[in-house]
């Protein structure tokens, strides 16, 4: 058995990358356990760009840990000196009873979040890229825009590792035990047995396969990310005029976009509500005519200028909780091992923070963040 760690973290994805580095941070001897190579694309957080807004509306809960999220990948960026965040303005589009709008507004008044409710008129001259329906409406937050998935994933790795943070890849986590002493755990790769004092897992679509005995009820869902070349007009989804939207309409599922990342980019759309359930081993990862289809129906009348060809298409997995809000928590039986999970398809603009709070939880047992909408106990049955 190698040399004692205080904290091992198991799965270097979004969650980890940013536990490792929080752990760094407090001069922690850290060991972070990755199955495959940093910022890859078989688990949650590839696909370039990741939406981060701050009027909630599927909680207000949510807009503290956001703020702070803003402030800590501003932190992250300055340390690494590359861009990690982009803001282009954001737009959550709906009718005004349904609960896209209904939430964004909750969560802008009763945090005092500056924003604009635009009308479908306003919205054809502020931003003629989308088409309206006289009864929708637009509610618009400047401070939107999207995060860099798999650059944000590096910078956090490049600094861990910079401050003494042990990483290792390509080396799959096999099993793992931990003391009823409620101090100390054992864990497993093909290449050896670790300890450390605490234990971090955050495995994104693996966590039902990895902690079966936890009854948390996690689902695995396949969605697909399309990169589009605009039909006509490809400079009116440049980013610095094309905000980041989520679109709910009265009938089909929501959906989001963001602008060209890349001067020689497409614009990105996504289905985010629905979707077939899979595991990360029974995927599929070929993009079919359904697939397509159900982009199109989206698309086709509200943003027409958008329906070109695909350039691209890539699969990727949301991890569901039966709620959509997140798991973090210890584990029931073992207080040493913080879990988490289930970050429904909406977790990424969070890493930074859900970091600092894993890191709080595996030094202390206890953070300051409020995570009691979290809570793993909330599915137990009384
Ligand atoms: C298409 C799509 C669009 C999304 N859009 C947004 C968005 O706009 N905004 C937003 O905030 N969120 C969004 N999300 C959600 C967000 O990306 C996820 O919530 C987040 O990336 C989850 O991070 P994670 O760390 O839990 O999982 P991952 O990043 O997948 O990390 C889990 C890691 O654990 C590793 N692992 C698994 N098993 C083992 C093992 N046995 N040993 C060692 N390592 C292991 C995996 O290899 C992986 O690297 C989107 C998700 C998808 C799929």
């Amino acid at each position: 058995m190698e040399g004692a760690f205080d904290v091992i973290v198991v799965g270097l994805g979004a969650m980890g990358s940013a536990t490792a580095y929080h752990l760094s941070k407090r001069r922690t001897k850290v060991l972070g356990l990755e199955a495959f190579i940093p910022g890859h694309d078989k688990g949650s957080s590839h696909g370039e760009s990741r939406i981060i807004r701050q009027a909630y509306f599927e909680d207000p809960a949510y807009v503290p840990l956001v703020l702070r999220a803003y402030e800590l990948w501003d932190e992250l960026q300055n340390e690494s000196n590359e861009e990690n965040l982009t803001i282009t303005g954001g737009l959550a589009i709906g009718s005004p009873q349904q609960g896209l709008i209904t939430g964004c507004l909750k969560s802008a008044r009763k945090y005092g979040l500056e924003h604009d409710l635009l009308d479908a008129r306003e919205m054809r001259w502020r931003f003629p890229q989308f088409a309206l329906a006289d009864n929708e409406v637009a509610f618009y937050e400047k401070k939107a825009g999207y995060l860099r998935p798999e650059e944000c994933i590096r910078q956090h790795l490049r600094c861990a590792s910079k401050r003494g943070a042990d990483l290792r890849f390509e080396e799959p986590v096999l099993s793992w035990t931990a003391s009823q002493s409620g101090d100390g755990v054992n864990v497993t790769t093909e290449k050896q047995t670790y300890h450390a004092r605490s234990l971090v897992i955050s495995v994104g679509p693996w966590f039902a396969e990895f902690v079966p005995t936890v009854s948390m009820p996690v689902t695995v869902s396949r969605r697909v990310m399309f990169w589009l070349k605009p039909a006509s007009q490809p400079s009116a989804f440049d980013r610095r005029i094309f905000p980041i939207f989520i679109w709910e309409p009265e009938q089909g599922p929501m959906f989001y976009g963001c602008p060209r990342t890349r001067e020689d980019g497409d614009p990105k759309v996504g289905i985010h509500t629905g979707g077939e359930e899979c595991t990360p081993s029974t995927i599929d990862r070929v993009i079919n005519a359904r697939d397509e289809m159900a982009i199109r129906s989206a698309i086709r009348s509200r943003i027409p200028a958008l329906n070109g060809e695909v350039s691209r298409a890539a699969t990727c997995m949301y991890t569901m909780t039966p709620d959509e809000h997140f798991i973090i928590d210890a584990h029931p039986e073992y207080p040493q091992v913080s879990l988490a999970a289930g970050f429904s398809g909406h977790g990424f603009k969070f890493s930074s923070v859900v970091g600092e709070i894993l890191s709080d939880l595996a030094m202390m047992r206890e953070t300051s963040s409020d995570i009691a909408l979290f809570s793993g106990s909330r599915f137990r049955v009384q």
